[in-house]
C-alpha cells in the first residue's frame, strides 16, 4: 500500500531527513491521494509495464507506480532525496532510482538494456523550469515510448493541446502534436502540492502516434513552423522569406502556397500540422 500522498506522512518524512526544498530544482510535492490516482489511472499502468518517472521526489507517485507496474525507473537528480528514496521505497523490490540530471541520461541505453524491448509509459509531475527540454529530448531522440502523463503547468498543456486559429497555438502544439495526441486529463489546483506553486498545474497525456506524421524534411518542416510563429500576425509569405537557405522571392513563395491550395496572404497560425507538412515538402520539391 501507497503510504505518502497525504500532508500528514509527507510532513513526517520531511522532519525526519530534515529536508528542505531546493527551488532550483522545482519542488512541488504531491500531497492528495485523487489526483495522485487520477495520473497513474490515465497512465493506464499494468503488470506488464516498465515506467520511467522524471523527479521521484521523496517518492510519493514513485510508490503509487510500483503498485500498478512491472519495474520503475526513477530519475532524481537532487543528493538529497536519494537517502529519503531508499527509505520510503524500501518495500519495493521492482523500482531503480537512478541518481542523475534527466537531461545527461541516455534513456535509449536505459530502455534498450533493460525494457525488455518493449515500449515505456513515462509518468511525472515535472519539474516546471525544464518541461519542455525534458519533453523534446524524449520526442526528438526518438526514446520508444507508449505515452507520456505528466503534470505541468497549466498554459503549458493548453498550448499542447492547442488548435489552429486559437492564441494558446504555436511551435509548441505543433512539436507535441507532431509525436503525439494530446489530452488534458485534469486541472490541478496550487493546494494539492507542497510547497503551493504560483500557477495552476494540469495532468496531460501524449500518446505517442502509431503512424507518423508524413514528412521528407523535419528540420525544415520546424524551421518553417519556428519562422511562421516568430512573426505572429504577419503573412506566412513574410515569415517564410526569412528561413535561411530557401533563397525565394515573395512571389515564388506565394506560388508555393496557391500549389498547396493556400492563399498567397494566408498567416502562419492558421495551418494546421498536415498543412505545414505539405508545405514543407512543396518547398523541399522545389528547391532541388
Ligand atoms: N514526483 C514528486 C511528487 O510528485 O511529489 C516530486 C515532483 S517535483 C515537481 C519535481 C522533481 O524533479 C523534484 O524531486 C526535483 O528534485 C526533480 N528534478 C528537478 N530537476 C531534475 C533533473 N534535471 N533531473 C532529474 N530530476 C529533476
Amino acid at each position: 500500500m501507497a503510504e505518502l500522498g497525504n500532508p500528514k506522512n509527507t510532513i513526517e518524512v520531511l522532519q525526519k531527513y530534515q529536508f528542505h526544498f531546493a527551488k532550483k530544482f522545482g519542488q512541488n510535492f504531491l500531497i492528495d491521494t485523487h489526483v495522485l490516482d487520477k495520473i497513474v489511472r490515465a497512465a493506464e499502468i499494468t503488470p506488464e509495464d516498465y515506467v520511467l518517472e522524471i523527479g521521484p521526489g521523496i517518492g510519493t507517485l514513485t510508490q503509487y507506480l510500483c503498485e500498478s507496474a512491472k519495474h520503475v525507473f526513477a530519475v532524481e537528480i537532487d543528493d538529497n532525496l536519494i537517502p529519503i528514496l531508499q527509505d520510503t521505497l524500501s518495500a519495493y523490490d521492482n523500482v531503480t532510482v537512478i541518481h542523475n540530471d534527466v537531461l545527461k541520461l541516455d534513456i535509449n541505453k536505459l530502455v534498450e538494456e533493460k525494457c525488455e524491448g518493449k515500449r515505456i509509459k513515462v509518468v511525472a509531475n515535472l519539474p516546471y523550469y525544464i518541461t519542455t527540454p525534458i519533453l523534446m529530448g524524449l520526442f526528438e531522440s526518438h526514446v520508444p515510448m507508449e505515452s507520456v502523463t505528466v503534470m505541468v503547468q497549466k498554459e503549458v498543456a493548453q498550448r499542447m493541446q492547442a488548435l489552429p486559429g486559437g492564441k494558446d497555438y504555436g511551435a509548441l502544439s505543433l512539436a507535441v502534436q507532431f509525436y503525439a495526441e494530446p489530452y488534458i486529463v485534469a486541472n490541478v489546483p496550487p493546494n494539492c502540492f507542497m510547497p503551493r506553486p504560483n500557477v495552476g498545474s494540469a495532468v496531460i497525456r501524449l500518446t505517442s502516434h502509431k503512424k507518423p506524421v508524413a514528412v521528407k524534411n523535419e528540420k525544415l518542416m520546424f524551421d518553417i513552423i519556428r519562422a511562421s510563429f516568430n512573426q505572429r500576425r504577419k503573412t506566412l509569405v513574410n515569415g517564410l522569406y526569412n528561413v535561411g537557405g530557401l533563397n525565394k522571392s515573395k512571389e515564388e513563395l506565394a506560388a508555393v502556397l496557391e500549389s498547396i491550395g493556400l492563399a498567397a496572404n494566408v498567416r502562419g497560425e492558421t495551418l494546421t500540422l498536415e498543412q505545414f507538412a505539405a508545405l514543407s515538402d512543396a518547398l523541399s520539391k522545389s528547391a532541388n
